[in-house]
């Protein structure tokens, strides 16, 4: 799988986002590094824009996405 296109400016990925979650290098190489199209962030960016996506949106918050994507 390929590089999430998201990648260079993402605050997750980038480690800019506040309480890193423990899992965090893990979550990276599974939705980052893998199959970005199962993010909780990337699902937003790509269903609403940049713009919608949360600072405090981690990836594996599904539930939350589909909520701002309704
Ligand atoms: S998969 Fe999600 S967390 Fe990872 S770089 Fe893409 S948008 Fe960011």
């Amino acid at each position: 799988m390929a590089d999430c296109v998201c990648l260079p400016s993402c605050i997750f990925f980038n480690d800019k986002m506040e309480n890193m979650p423990a899992m965090a290098q893990m979550y990276k190489t599974k939705y980052c590094l893998e199959d970005s199209s199962r993010c909780a962030r990337h699902m937003v960016f790509d269903k609403k824009g940049k713009d919608f996506v949360p600072k405090d949106l981690f990836p594996n918050q599904i539930e939350r996405a589909k909520e701002i994507m309704k």
